[in-house]
């Protein structure tokens, strides 16, 4: 699933691709990709240009020239991926061979939407839980204002981590994965972060000492801070916004070893067990 580093990665790429290039056509396969009535989010496209694009938690948010916003959300396996005549790129869920040799439109695709100039932006989704919809100013106010704070933001202070945590009575894991607490941390890096805190993720988020709850703070900003310098976690064929392979794959210490010994320790083997409904991995000698 993109989590917040992959979804960083493709509004950085398409911002320097998309944006004041007129859109020519726009093409929906599956009515229920789009949130709003298939006529409306069409017309409130055709003609039209994307003025900015920025990110809320894993949601993508194009400002139109009109006032009105195009919502993307890639949830568990959505990808865009972008062609021009000098280029196709992709970001967003792992590509598979077939995808990353550049076969689009495939079965997965279910809205295509042209630019002027002859670029084209293609939204597969092969569980098709992904989305797009138009909103308004204030309907992306009241949608922002479900979103937790930004990780990656100076509005995310240890007092702020303390705050949301403090009094939690889930699991450390289930309290990491909350948008409305933290915007934009999945799977993958609430398991790195607890990892590098020394922190098991089945911990009662309210058990934490002071001292834990600062290094589970530093490690969440380190690793989301690295997540995005590398272009994120990729697995499998994915490549990124520039064709590139995100490269965080190599940094990870916990998520997808299950079974293997742990890289620092040396000693411990990762376990994968369930917490919050989610594979969670754990090294029981480096996490506490
Ligand atoms: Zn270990």
């Amino acid at each position: 699933m993109p989590e917040l580093p992959e979804v960083e990665t493709v509004r950085r790429d398409l911002l320097t691709r998309i944006i004041k290039k007129k859109i020519t056509s726009v093409e929906v396969f599956k009515d229920r990709m789009v949130k709003v009535p298939k006529k409306k989010f069409i017309s409130a496209l055709l003609g039209r240009k994307i003025v900015d694009i920025e990110r809320v938690g894993k949601l993508l948010v194009l400002t139109i020239d009109t006032g009105e916003y195009l919502l993307i959300h890639l949830k568990m396996t959505g990808q865009l991926i972008y062609r021009d005549k000098k280029q196709q790129i992709g970001g967003g869920h792992s590509l598979s061979k077939e995808e990353s040799n550049f076969q689009v439109p495939n079965k997965h695709t279910y809205i295509i939407i042209a630019f002027a100039g002859g670029g084209k932006l293609f939204f597969n989704d092969q569980r098709t839980f992904g989305y797009m919809t138009i909103v308004s100013e204030e309907e992306l106010g009241l949608i922002k204002k479900r979103f937790g704070v930004e990780p990656l933001s100076w509005n995310f202070t240890l007092e702020h981590f303390t705050s949301i945590i403090k009094n939690k009575k889930t699991s450390i894991k289930a309290a990491l994965l909350d948008q409305r607490l933290i915007a934009g941390i999945g799977n993958i890096y609430a398991d790195e972060s607890c990892f590098l805190a020394g922190i098991k993720p089945t911990r009662l988020a309210n058990s934490l000492t002071a001292k834990e709850r600062q290094k589970l703070f530093t490690a969440i900003r380190d690793v989301l801070d690295l997540a995005v310098r590398e272009r994120g976690t990729t697995f499998n064929h994915f490549v990124d916004g520039e064709g590139k392979r995100g490269n965080f794959l190599s940094f990870l210490k916990v998520y997808g070893r299950n079974g293997e010994r742990c890289l620092v320790c040396k000693d411990g083997i990762i376990e994968k067990s369930r917490v919050a409904g989610r594979g969670t991995h754990v090294c029981g000698v480096c996490q506490k």
